[in-house]
């Protein structure tokens, strides 16, 4: 049986300042070595400031995840040497004294299965290194200290996960879920990183680290998945080992021998002292944060009758839901609800494109008002949307320059379909036999009249009409 568990890094990109020091959290953009003091470069003499906007952030994606917040929490230092560590330790939490990290014994459902969290932890990013070629082959390492201290989550999975494709389910919810809250921006490059460890039939663990992308991890557990198996047959036991993914060869390469808990050192951070967090704080934290997609989702099923499908994509996309939730009404919110996620889906997929879009909130109220008062047919809809995310004109505008008002008086409908029946001669007189045929007809009217016939009010005519042959 194969088991699967994950630590997961989420950066809390929506901080002002780092975790311990008045240095921006956002460091992207910065000039190399820039955001830096002497705290996150780990000065000796320089002491670490805890930002408690950075704890709260974490209790809530504790809370979020079903974790349980101490009463108090600890800062401990982990310590190894890498170049990316200025300090030679990371601030971090640990549970040596009971649970003090800030969440644990949390779960998440992915398809019915129960999927444990079994901590969460606020914790320091070290640096970044920059390698020349390869990390494997480079003569040449360069260190970026700007992330150096920035805020992270680590979340860890209880290995409950059986297959790739529930840990790539898992990753979607997860994303969706810090983003709704507002602690993180997980289109952003290196936001959320993700390890994983594998075993199976009760084989050794292995540890894959480097992984980029979601994708990448999904592909990554399936290589081991096949190598561990592969070894087994033979005979060859499996070691327990770090290996990296390489991205390049699609391949996990091993890396090094695991460190064990004990090589660590962890111990108390006496410059940080213990945190107490009141019952208080965790309620008032619980009453303001946004709602959560599964009640969001449940709302829009039961409130205004959405599909159980459709409610699931606006739900789980803020962007979406932000959009329906500042354009909607009661009337109009299944119509608007339908056009953010079969029409305007293709058009806002990326973040790119999500930039780029001129659409307004007022854009979809008033598309939805025009298609369900009948001013417009929804296919006629579909080509003023296009029409609005790109120039973002007002539907009235669009609506008169692209021609697009509905066809619906009788007697030019009538006329339009008396065209259609003597270029269709034989179609006409099958669609007596045939009522599949009389479809077809609908669909020459719809051609002829670019889509802005009524589809109703064009089958009853034609219906009248082949009676009376
Ligand atoms: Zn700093």
């Amino acid at each position: 049986m194969t088991k699967i568990g994950l630590e997961i890094h989420c950066q809390l990109t929506k901080l002002e300042s780092k975790l311990f020091c008045s240095c921006k959290a956002d460091y992207r953009s910065l000039d190399i070595n820039t955001n830096i003091c002497p705290v996150c470069i780990g000065l000796p003499g320089s002491l670490p400031l805890l930002n408690k906007n950075a704890v709260e952030k974490a209790a809530m994606i504790s809370i979020a995840l079903g974790c349980k917040t101490p009463p108090k929490i600890a800062f401990f230092r982990k310590n190894y040497f890498y170049p990316d560590l200025p300090k030679n330790f990371q601030i971090t939490q640990y549970n040596a004294y009971g649970p003090t990290s800030i969440g644990s014994d949390g779960k998440v459902l992915i398809e019915d299965k129960e999927i444990r969290v079994r901590r969460i932890q606020l914790e320091e990013d070290p640096g970044r290194l920059v390698y020349e070629g390869t990390s494997e082959k480079t003569l040449l390492t360069l260190i970026d200290y700007n992330r150096a201290g920035t805020p992270l989550v680590e979340i860890v999975t209880e290995p409950d996960f059986e297959t790739p494709k529930q840990v790539r389910l898992f990753l979607n919810v997860l994303a969706d879920l810090v983003e709704n809250l507002g602690v993180s921006d997980p289109s952003l490059e290196g936001a959320l990183r993700v390890d994983g460890n594998i075993s199976i039939d009760k084989g050794n663990r292995v540890e894959i680290k480097n992984v980029g992308s979601f994708k990448d991890i999904e592909k990554a557990l399936h290589f081991e998945i096949t190598r561990q198996q592969s070894l087994a047959e033979r005979g060859i036991p499996i070691p327990a080992e770090t290996r990296h993914w390489d991205e390049a060869r699609k391949i996990t390469v091993s890396a090094r021998s695991k460190e064990e808990e004990q090589d660590y050192r962890y111990f108390l951070e006496a410059d940080i002292p213990w945190v107490l967090i009141d019952s208080s704080v965790i309620d008032k934290l619980k009453k303001n944060m946004p709602e959560s997609i599964y009640s969001k989702k449940e709302r829009y099923i039961k409130k205004y009758g959405i599909p159980l499908q459709v409610a699931e994509v606006l739900s789980s996309d803020k962007f979406y839901s932000d959009l329906f939730e500042q354009a909607h009404n009661e009337k109009n919110a299944k119509e608007i609800a339908n056009i953010i996620t079969t029409d305007l889906k293709g058009f806002a997929d990326t973040k790119e494109q999500r930039e780029q879009l001129k659409l307004t909130p007022k854009h979809l109220a008033d598309l939805a008002d025009a298609i369900m008062n009948n001013i417009i047919t929804r296919n006629s809809g579909k080509l003023a949307l296009q029409e609005i995310v790109k120039s973002g004109k007002p539907l009235s505008e669009i609506i008169s320059s692209l021609d697009l008002g509905h066809v619906d008086d009788k007697s030019s409908l009538s006329k339009i379909i008396d065209d259609v029946f003597s270029e269709e001669e034989k179609a006409v007189s099958e669609a007596k036999l045939n009522p599949d045929t009389i479809n077809y007809l609908v669909g020459k009217v719809m051609r002829k009249t670019k889509g802005k016939a009524d589809p109703a009010l064009t089958l009853d005519i034609i219906k009248k009409k082949l009676d009376s042959k």
